[in-house]
């Protein structure tokens, strides 16, 4: 391995967007079939979210206008728990760590690159842009996600 392996280094290969085998891939409806499961099954911690998938969850919440009627109660519980089970500080030391963008390979520290809410994949300020406009209306990722952060 020489020369090869430094460039892959400094810049990040990308990963395709997670298709929804359930056809939907709705924010609201990806967390809410998420949040079902985990409560069906009595609230196992596999079924909470962690790293990125928790970020781009926390963000979204957080994103939805004050008072929405879209924000099932137990998607609220859902992240409550995932938070729990997180070490203090969890959202901020996650947001220092360094990711890269999906789309131009380029290295940000995670606060500064959009996370998809459903399959998880990140995109730089500039490439979103572009993504966005390719889309009619709304910031969305090719799974049919959202982009936050
Ligand atoms: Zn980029
Ligand atoms: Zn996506």
């Amino acid at each position: 391995m020489g020369p090869d392996l430094e460039s892959a280094d400094a810049r990040c290969s990308a990963t395709p967007p997670r298709m929804n085998s359930e056809g939907d891939a709705s924010s609201l409806n990806h967390y809410r079939r998420l949040a079902g499961q985990w409560e069906e099954e009595q609230h196992p911690h596999e079924r909470l979210l962690s790293g990125l998938e928790l970020v781009a969850l926390r963000c979204w919440v957080g994103s939805q206008p004050e008072g929405t009627p879209v924000l099932d109660p137990l998607i609220l519980d859902w992240l409550e728990a995932g938070e729990a089970n997180q070490p203090e500080d969890w959202f901020h030391s996650q947001l220092r760590e360094r990711g890269c963008c999906n789309h131009c390979g380029n290295r940000y520290k995670l606060e500064n690159l959009a996370i998809c809410t459903c399959c998880s994949i990140t995109l730089c300020p500039f490439c979103v842009g572009k993504t966005d406009r390719q889309s009619s209306r709304y910031r969305r990722c090719e799974c049919g996600g959202d982009w936050v952060g």
